[in-house]
């Protein structure tokens, strides 16, 4: 039957190959990179195997002198390299997809920590690679070390067609690569490669013609173009240069795939930046190429990817986040299974695979990263062993998810929670200021588990010890999650801050009971709540001072790409910011506060203090029933999510689809329960 999605699924001509639908991986990294290329391969292949047409590498280097450590990023420096990407390149053509390499050689962007080499730039400047602010700075490249790096690019090229990709890039994006750098208005270089438009133009322009005299036979050249830096004149701009750049190299490569830079800025999260976000910047883009056009938005809605396509916006549907989140959502939709896409909630913890030198976790997909050494599939699951039922107690992400998990396995769930809403801490923070996507945690989970029949979902069901035994399921699960510590004991204090004073905690701001007048919130969570509950409560008229002993606010979000923009939001909004400060001792009006370093002391007046400290696992449930499962009452009794220990959601869901996966499997402790690449 036609389909008002049928656009979707036509085949596209990328130069000399055709992409089987307008689904298209963007490169995006993962924190496998050259070190995990079996764990990378299995995580591509599935991409692939779940509809996706083209599946991309991340960044890849293509030589030693464009070393990106202590990230895990792509290598392409020899041929010794060409076997760990053909088993990209195998598991995606196993499905009949295009596989594509981003080819990026680094300047100043490139800390070269492993390799120790001298990295290149326009001119010898500070390096930025790795902390951002890498002591040492490079060398200025010479017109014969331009030369020398287009040979390099020419040489990867040519591995790259080698190794079985049909998609070749040239990189000129994230504020990164050298290509990048020669296009900024600062590149003043007196040669051929610096000041005019056309001359700092040269050198993506030369990348290009290299690769298509190289390889262009039977590989498509892509080029990767950021279109703004959102840095107004300071930087590149979509109405400005950026159209420019366009025009002169229109039909050169045989595709387009256009962003804006940073990063940061690229991945922008839901708290800041929704659907469809870089449309405005990067439309101009198809009026001046004939070419195929991609671009990216964090599409999760078929609907939007449409009218992207016909209102001429794009020609392919670009992404990284919605196919991490749902590798299977193109063949969701061909099937009009369209409930049942997992739709990526912009949280960025994808990120911090690659910004903390990990293999990459979802917080909506579990099963991400897990291909290769659990050998985890996001859509199929062992099938149950046995008529055991199993009880649940706790309907936060955890219990969500362990509930769908084993109900998709077939086995006879109940599924309790005392609240009227299922969720959890779920349903609480996404009420928080812009965290509303958040919920498509909890509306995955119960459309799902509304489909399943035999699992069995009672609200309002506070349950004790004496319920659950009465209730006669031989196994049960508790996901009870955790409450916020309302005596300040976390990383910095080991014993409750002393004082009396108006004391809030996240739980009770979440819950509607929110503090007026001055307010103090101590951070010593450090991710996103401290700053979040500064955002609610000076919109809500407080006059709010947020302390915390990071050096920063909110630092960990530096991982999840976030903590500039969080910084600047919460200055806009007179946030008082006082990082590298404990809080000391408090009374009803004033709170002492030590400075971290120089241990000086100084009083704030406040009318309350929000403590955002530690959490407390609710697990009282659990120790009163642990005595039922000594006396064989039980046949197994599970503690799971944040009552288990605190965390973060992507945590919650991935203990919960453990706990699911890991039923009825006899689980020996002193063996590692996955594979590792060595
Ligand atoms: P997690 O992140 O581990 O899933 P949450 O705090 O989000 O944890 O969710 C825990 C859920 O457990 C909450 O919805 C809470 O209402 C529920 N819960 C806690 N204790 C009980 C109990 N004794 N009976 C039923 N539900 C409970
Ligand atoms: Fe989306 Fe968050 Fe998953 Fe990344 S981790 S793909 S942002 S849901």
């Amino acid at each position: 039957m036609p389909s008002r999605y049928d656009i979707l699924f036509q085949p596209i001509q990328i130069g000399p190959v055709t992409a089987p639908n307008r689904f298209y991986q963007v490169p995006h990294c993962n924190g496998f990179g050259w070190r995990m290329p079996k764990g990378l391969a299995d995580m591509r292949g599935m991409k692939a195997e779940g509809g996706w047409g083209v599946v991309c590498t991340e960044e890849t280097e293509i030589h030693h002198t464009s070393d990106l450590s202590p990230f895990f990023e792509g290598h392409i420096w020899s041929d010794d390299d060409i076997p760990a990407l053909q088993l990209m390149t195998e598991a995606v053509h196993k499905h009949g997809s295009l596989a594509g390499i981003e080819l990026s050689y680094n300047g100043r962007d490139a800390s070269n920590l492993y390799t120790r080499a001298v990295p290149f730039d326009l001119f010898s400047r500070g390096l930025v690679g790795g902390s951002g602010y890498e002591p040492g700075q490079s060398r200025a490249a010479s017109k014969d070390d331009l030369k020398q790096i287009r040979k390099w690019h020419r040489a990867a090229a040519i591995r790259a067609k080698r190794a079985g990709f049909d998609i070749i890039y040239c990189y000129a994006a994230h504020n990164l690569t050298l290509a990048f750098h020669m296009l900024s208005k600062d590149n003043d270089r007196a040669d051929e490669y610096g000041g005019s438009l056309e001359n700092r133009t040269r050198f993506l322009r030369e990348l290009i013609e290299d690769t298509k005299e190289a390889v262009g036979d039977t590989c498509a050249v892509a080029v990767r173009f950021a279109v703004d830096e959102l840095l107004g004149a300071d930087g590149i701009q979509h109405d400005g240069e950026a159209r420019d750049i366009v025009s002169m190299l229109a039909e050169l490569p045989d595709l387009w795939d256009v962003n804006i830079s940073a990063w940061k800025n690229d991945s922008i999260t839901s708290r800041f930046g929704k659907e469809g976000h870089q449309e405005k910047y990067i439309s101009f883009v198809k009026g001046l190429t004939t070419k195929p056009v991609v671009g990216v938005g964090r599409y999760t809605s078929p609907d939007s990817m449409v009218s992207a396509i016909e209102r001429g916006i794009m020609d392919l549907i670009g992404a990284a986040r919605p196919s991490i989140a749902d590798p299977f959502l193109p063949n969701k939709i061909k099937a009009n299974k369209l409930e049942d896409i997992r739709e990526c909630i912009g949280c960025n913890i994808c990120v911090t695979g690659d910004t903390r030198f990990v293999p990459i976790r979802c917080t909506q997909n579990p099963t991400m990263g897990e291909e290769w050494r659990r050998d985890w599939h996001p859509e199929l699951i062992a099938p149950k062993k046995s008529e055991d039922e199993i009880l649940i107690v706790g309907a936060g992400p955890a219990g969500l998810e362990a509930a769908r998990a084993l109900g998709q396995r077939g086995y006879h769930v109940i599924l309790t929670d005392k609240n009227r809403e299922a969720g959890g801490r779920v349903d609480l923070e996404s009420k928080l200021p812009n965290l509303t996507e958040w919920r498509r945690v909890i509306d995955w989970r119960l459309t799902q588990i509304q489909k399943i029949e035999n699992i069995f979902f009672y609200p309002s069901s506070p349950m004790t010890a004496k319920d659950v035994l009465e209730a006669g399921a031989p196994h049960v699960i508790l996901a009870t999650g955790s409450t916020w510590r309302r005596d300040g004991l976390g990383r910095y204090h080991s014993r409750p801050i002393p004082g009396d004073a108006k004391i809030f905690t996240p739980d009770d701001l979440m819950s509607g009971n929110l503090p007026s007048g001055k307010v103090l919130i101590y951070d010593d969570d450090h991710y996103y709540m401290g700053g979040v509950l500064a955002e609610l409560l000076a919109e809500n008229g407080c006059e709010v001072t947020l302390v915390t002993p990071a050096q920063t606010i909110s630092a960990w979000t530096e991982y999840t790409l976030e903590q500039e923009r969080i910084y600047k939001w919460l200055l806009a909004l007179n946030v008082t910011l006082l990082p590298h400060h404990a809080l000391a001792s408090f009374s009803p009006t004033v709170a002492t506060v030590t400075h971290t370093i120089t241990s000086a002391e100084s009083t704030l007046p406040c009318d309350s203090i929000v403590l955002v400290t530690d959490r407390i696992p609710n697990d009282a449930l659990y120790h009163e029933l642990k005595p039922a499962l000594a006396e064989g009452k039980l046949k197994s009794l599970r503690l799971i999510g944040d009552a288990e220990a605190p965390n973060i959601i992507a945590q919650a869901i991935f203990s919960g689809h453990l706990a699911a996966r890991e039923f009825d499997e006899i689980i020996d402790p002193d063996i590692t329960p996955f594979k590792v690449e060595r």
